[in-house]
């Protein structure tokens, strides 16, 4: 049988301050054709699509592990991902 493995990815990382990675992900709607596959990439689900534009969580800085996995996959390069300045954003604990 089949074994499935979830993992949590909330367990596995911290967030150092938090309020001082400023936006790392930036987002030009005017780019947006809302293909959705930025929806599909997002381990934490943090876009969405509505009405033919894609929307990221308002709390995304929360929650994003920094993969940018969004910013690859946007063929319309509608997403602009840079890396939180050092000593904020996610710490890998258990990596
Ligand atoms: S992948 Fe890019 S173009 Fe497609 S919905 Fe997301 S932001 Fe819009
Ligand atoms: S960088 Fe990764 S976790 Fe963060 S919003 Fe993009 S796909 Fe989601």
């Amino acid at each position: 049988m089949e074994e499935k493995i979830r993992i949590d990815f909330a367990k596995l990382v911290k967030r150092v301050a938090t309020d001082k990675t400023g936006d790392f992900i930036k987002f030009d709607e005017n780019k947006c054709d809302g293909c959705g596959k930025c929806t599909l990439v997002c381990s934490f689900g943090l876009w969405s699509v509505k009405e033919g534009k894609a929307k990221i969580s308002p709390r995304y800085r929360e929650f994003c592990l920094e993969c940018a996995a969004c910013w690859e996959i946007c063929e319309a390069e509608a997403i602009d991902f840079s890396y939180p300045a050092g000593g904020t954003g996610v710490v890998i604990e258990y990596g």
